[in-house]
């Protein structure tokens, strides 16, 4: 996907069909191709550089072990140092108080060690994977939601992000137990009729609650509406609701249901993520149960957005028949507006039809390059990111878990253009199509995001100055269309702020 700068430029000017400049490919083009080889210089470009957002983002995995080390201490929690399992008080023989480790330095080390990926070496018996998804449960006693959002949603500000859609279960367990109090008999229409005849929909106003608590409690650690605001105050933070696939049918269908039912009451809640290892047991043999589950509620529900992980598999994982047909299912029986992570993508049934169809239906794939690295081993050449982008398959850059991964959005970035050789009008492009994908509600900016081609209300209007009035009235009843102008406005900004970034 190296399309020549200087050429992909002219195109865009071409396309665009104005003589008004395309944001982003003035001095912000020649300054990333005078730097691109140098990874430190790319690295502080890159971090500048005005971003869309980040659609893929665990909250809990999101935050980085110091984060959480710090507020499991300041909520009493225990720590196994064997295991580095934290749990609540009281603590029990051969447990230390959390809070030790911060005066402890080894007890530090190993807790972060244990709590992400840092100084992770595969061994006979432990695979990165292993030690991925085993942290989870490890700190899990220790995430705060709201500390942890606060963290997260304050280091996309500072990386100049406009938008985060964030995953985060809310009322799990009453829906589990809800779930689990009725027989599953093989029909979602008929499960999801009893799920409603139990009172599913009397959990909406206390998840309502949850959400509102947890974006307030964030806004207050951020300090904003103060003269001491945060970065992250200009963040539009939304919500994907989860539910986890490695549960028994009918508890994945009323959590599943309560976040398309959150989703249709909230705004702030856009849309819902299955979640979980896909190559977990449950999920593998329940795959296709789950899409049909998903497709009911998506069909009964109405406007229920749905973004799943489908190919976070790769060979040896699981038996090669596990790879047949989890993203093509996902696409065509799971109703997924947007897939997460697509790695196997070619080890489908038919690849090459499951890429046409994804580019003609514009269905999204999250690209997670280092997540994918440290769970698959799936790196480089054998990334199918430019696979994608060559059938045209809409992508976004997306982080999945920066704290356990250790890494950030502009990492992400850098990946893509060392490892993959993006250039600086397809990065462009994926910027924008982050929020062209967003399930941020709203008409677009964009008659075509792939060319930069506005809507004719806001063809040829120049983003740092008014917009027209047809404009000013898209922007103002479309939240994705405001964000979009922002970004367009921000990357007018970059081309005159990129010739400076120089010593
Ligand atoms: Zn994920």
């Amino acid at each position: 996907m190296r399309i020549p700068g200087v050429i992909a430029s002219l195109l865009l000017l071409a396309l665009a069909g104005c003589a008004a400049p395309v944001p982003g490919m003035g001095g912000a083009a020649q300054r990333f191709a005078e730097l691109r080889d140098s990874p430190p210089m790319l690295r502080a470009f890159l971090a500048r550089m005005p971003k869309g957002g980040d659609l893929h983002s665990h909250l809990s995995g999101a935050a980085y072990a110091e984060g959480l080390l710090s507020q499991g201490a300041a909520a009493g929690l225990c720590v196994d140092p064997t295991t580095t399992t934290a749990s609540p008080p009281p603590c029990r023989p051969g447990q230390r108080p959390l809070a030790a480790a911060l005066g402890d330095p080894a007890l530090h080390r190993a807790l972060v060690d244990g709590w992400s990926m840092r100084s992770f070496v595969a061994s006979a018996g432990r695979s990165g994977h292993d030690q991925f998804f085993d942290a989870f449960a490890r700190f899990g006693a220790a995430v705060d939601n709201a500390a942890a959002a606060a963290e997260v949603v304050d280091r996309a500000g500072r990386q100049r992000m406009r938008y985060l859609e964030l995953m985060v279960t809310f009322q799990g367990g009453a829906a589990r137990r809800l779930g689990a109090s009725i027989p599953w008999q093989g029909d979602p229409a008929a499960f999801r009729a009893r799920l409603m005849q139990a009172g599913i929909a009397r959990l909406v106003p206390a998840a309502r609650a949850e959400r509102a608590a947890l974006d307030q409690a964030m806004r207050a650690a951020l300090r904003c509406g103060t003269p001491e605001a945060r970065p992250g105050c200009d963040v539009d933070v939304r919500w994907l609701a989860q539910a986890s696939r490695t549960n028994p049918p009918g508890q994945v269908a009323a959590q599943a249901l309560l976040s398309a039912l959150l989703q249709q009451a909230d705004d702030r809640v856009v849309g819902l993520a299955l979640v979980a290892p896909e190559d977990h047991p449950v999920a593998l043999a329940d795959y296709t149960r789950q899409m049909h589950l998903l497709a009911d509620i998506h069909d009964a529900v109405p406007g229920t957005n749905i973004a799943l992980h489908a190919g976070e598999l790769v060979l040896g994982l699981v038996p090669p028949e596990a790879l047949r047909s989890h993203i093509a299912e996902a696409v065509r029986l799971g109703r997924a507006a947007r897939i997460g992570h697509g790695v196997a993508v070619m080890a489908e049934d038919d690849a090459f039809a499951l890429l046409r169809e994804m580019a003609r239906r514009r269905i999204a794939v999250e690209i997670n390059l280092s997540s994918n690295d440290v769970i698959l081993g799936v790196r480089g050449r054998d990334h199918p990111l430019p696979v994608y982008l060559a059938a045209g398959v809409p992508v976004v850059l997306t982080t999945d878990d920066e704290g356990v991964s250790r890494i950030d959005r502009t990492n992400e970035l850098q990946r893509a253009v060392q490892e993959h050789g993006l250039d600086w009008p397809t990065l462009l492009m994926l910027e924008r199509f982050t929020l062209e994908y967003a399930f941020l509600p709203g008409a677009s900016l964009w008659a075509d995001a792939r060319t930069a081609q506005r809507v004719p209300a806001c063809a040829g209007a120049d983003p740092q100055a008014a917009p027209p009035a047809a404009c000013a009235a898209l922007l103002a009843a479309s939240p994705k269309a405001a964000l979009q102008w922002a970004l367009e406005r921000d990357l007018a900004a970059f081309d005159a702020e990129a010739p400076t970034l120089r010593y």
